[in-house]
C-alpha cells in the first residue's frame, strides 16, 4: 500500500553552511513546491524560486528539484530544496514544511526505507548506503560502494532463482508421482548436480577469512605487554594524537583506549591496554581482564617489551597473529634482537615506519581490499543456512517431499539476506542506525 504520509527532512548536516539541502517524499511533494515555490518546474532541473511561507513572507532564494516518482530515489514524488545553509533559514522552512498537511519530519533512514519498501533497493544495498555513509578509507569506500552497487544482491538472487527453478521440478514430481510416469532416479542426479554447483557456489563466497566484516568494522590492533613497556607513548606516536594518557607510574592505563586511524586505506583501530601484571587492585584487575578480552577478540596483537625486560607475560599467548616490539631503542641501541622483532623508539620515532608497514601487511592479507562480498554476519548467517539446508538436500534423502522443505528453507534463507523475508526487526534497527534526512 503506497505511503500517505509526506516526509521532509534536513540531508545536511545541522549548523551553518554555504548550502543546506532538505528533502521531501511522498504524496503532496508536488503540492509542498505549489505552496512554497509556485508553479511546478521541469523534472529533474534545478529551477532558482523564491520559497514564501503559506502567508506569502519570503523566506530565501532557494534551487528547487523536482523528481516526481517513480524514477526517484525512493520511488515517490520527491522534492529537494537546496537553501542557503544559514541556520534561522532552515528552522524557517521546516517550520513552513510543518505547516502543510499530510506533511511530517522524516525518523532517520525513513528515505531509504521507503525506496528498499518500494523495491528501489534490496537489503544489501540499503546497507551498502549505511557504510559508504560511514566509510572513514578509501577500502571501506570501495567495499561499500560494491555494496550499493548491488554485486551481492546480484549473486544472492542468482541463487536463489536457480534453488526456485530446483524447487518447482521438485513439485513438479511430487504432483506427477502418484501418476507413476516421472524417473525418480534422473530427476534426482540432476537435482543433486544442480543443488551442489549452488551450494559449493555459496560455500566458496562464506571461505573468506570475514575480510569484508573486518575491513567494515576495522582491523584490530592491540597493544601489549608489561606496564612501562611504551604502549600508550608508541599509541600516542602512532596516532599523533594526544589521546592516551603517558605516564612512567605503572598501571595508569587501567583501561581499554582506541584510537582509529587510517593506515594505507585501510580503517585500523589501535587498542591500547592495561598492563599486563599481577592487579594492585580490582580496577586495575577489571582493566587486566578487559585486556585479555580484547587480545583474543584482536586481528593482531603488538607485543611490546622494553630493553630492560621488566616484567614476563603472564598466561597464555592469544592464538592471532603476534608482532614481537622491542621498545626504547634510543636507551639501548646495539643490542642484538631476533630478525622477527621490530625495534623502536617512539622517543625519536626511529623503527616505527617499519613497524607501521607490518602493521600494515597483516591488515592487507586479513581485510583486503575491499573485494569480498560478505561485510555482515547478518549476510554470513543467512549463506550459512541456506548452505546448511543444501548440505541436507545433499546428504541424500530419497524423499521428494524433504527435499523440496531443504530446498523452500535454502531459499527462505536466501530471501532473508536480500530483504524479501522476516527481517521487519532487523529493518528498524538498520534504518535507525542512518542518519536523518537519509
Ligand atoms: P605503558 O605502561 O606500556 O603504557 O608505558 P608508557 O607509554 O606509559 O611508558 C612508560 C615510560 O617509558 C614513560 O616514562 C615513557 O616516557 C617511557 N618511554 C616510552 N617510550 C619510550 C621510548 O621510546 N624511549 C624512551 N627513552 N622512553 C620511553
Amino acid at each position: 500500500m503506497p505511503e500517505q504520509t509526506t516526509l521532509f527532512a534536513p540531508a545536511t548536516g545541522p549548523g551553518r553552511s554555504a548550502v543546506s539541502v532538505i528533502r521531501i517524499s511522498g504524496p503532496a511533494s508536488a503540492d509542498v513546491i505549489r505552496t512554497l515555490a509556485g508553479p511546478l518546474p521541469a523534472p529533474r532541473r534545478l529551477s532558482l524560486r523564491t520559497l514564501r511561507a503559506p502567508d506569502g513572507t519570503p523566506l530565501d532564494e532557494a534551487l528547487v528539484a523536482w523528481m516526481p516518482g517513480p524514477a526517484s530515489f525512493t520511488g515517490e514524488d520527491m522534492v529537494e530544496l537546496h537553501l542557503h545553509g544559514g541556520i534561522a533559514v532552515r528552522s524557517a522552512v521546516l517550520r513552513a514544511l510543518a505547516d502543510i498537511p499530510a506533511c511530517c519530519p522524516a525518523e532517520p533512514g525513513a528515505f531509504t526505507r521507503r525506496a528498499f519498501l518500494n523495491g528501489r533497493l534490496d537489503l544489501t544495498e540499503a546497507e551498502g548506503i549505511a557504510d559508504l555513509i560511514d566509510a572513514e578509507t578509501e577500502a571501506q569506500r570501495r567495499q561499500a560502494l560494491r555494496q550499493l552497487d548491488g554485486v551481492l544482491g546480484r549473486i544472492v538472487a542468482d541463487w536463489r532463482h536457480r534453488l526456485i527453478d530446483l524447487l518447482a521440478s521438485v513439485e513438479a514430481a511430487l504432483d506427477f508421482s502418484d501418476e507413476g510416469d516421472v524417473d525418480d532416479a534422473a530427476l534426482d542426479a540432476a537435482l543433486a548436480d544442480k543443488a551442489r554447483a549452488i551450494r559449493d557456489e555459496v560455500a566458496a563466497v562464506l571461505a573468506d577469512a570475514r575480510r569484508g566484516e573486518r575491513l567494515r568494522e576495522g582491523f584490530t590492533v592491540v597493544l601489549a605487554g608489561p606496564p612501562n613497556a611504551g604502549k600508550s607513548t608508541l599509541l600516542n606516536a602512532l596516532s599523533r594524537r594526544e589521546a592516551a594518557i603517558v605516564s612512567s607510574t605503572p598501571g595508569t592505563t587501567r583501561d581499554v583506549i582506541e584510537i582509529r586511524c587510517d593506515l594505507g586505506g585501510l580503517p585500523v583501530i589501535l587498542v591500547d591496554t592495561a598492563g599486563l601484571r599481577e592487579a594492585g587492585d580490582a580496577i586495575e584487575a577489571e582493566g587486566i581482564r578487559r585486556t585479555r578480552a580484547r587480545m583474543q577478540q584482536a586481528d593482531l596483537v603488538v607485543m611490546l617489551e622494553g630493553p630492560d625486560a621488566e616484567t614476563v607475560m603472564p598466561g597464555s599467548m592469544p592464538a592471532v597473529p603476534v608482532l614481537q616490539v622491542r621498545t626504547k631503542r634510543d636507551l639501548d641501541p646495539v643490542s642484538a634482537l631476533p630478525d622477527s622483532t621490530i625495534g623502536i623508539s617512539a622517543l625519536t620515532g626511529s623503527g616505527l615506519d617499519r613497524l607501521l608497514a607490518a602493521i600494515e601487511d597483516e591488515a592487507v592479507r586479513a581485510v583486503g581490499h575491499g573485494d569480498a562480498l560478505i561485510t555482515r554476519e547478518r549476510h554470513r548467517l543467512g549463506l550459512s543456512r541456506c548452505r546448511e539446508h543444501l548440505d541436507r538436500l545433499l546428504a541424500g534423502t530419497a524423499l521428494p517431499e524433504l527435499a523440496a522443505e531443504d530446498l523452500r528453507l535454502a531459499v527462505r534463507a536466501l530471501g532473508e539476506v536480500a530483504g524479501h523475508v522476516g527481517v521487519e526487526e532487523m529493518l528498524d534497527r538498520l534504518f535507525s542506525g542512518f542518519c536523518i534526512g537519509k
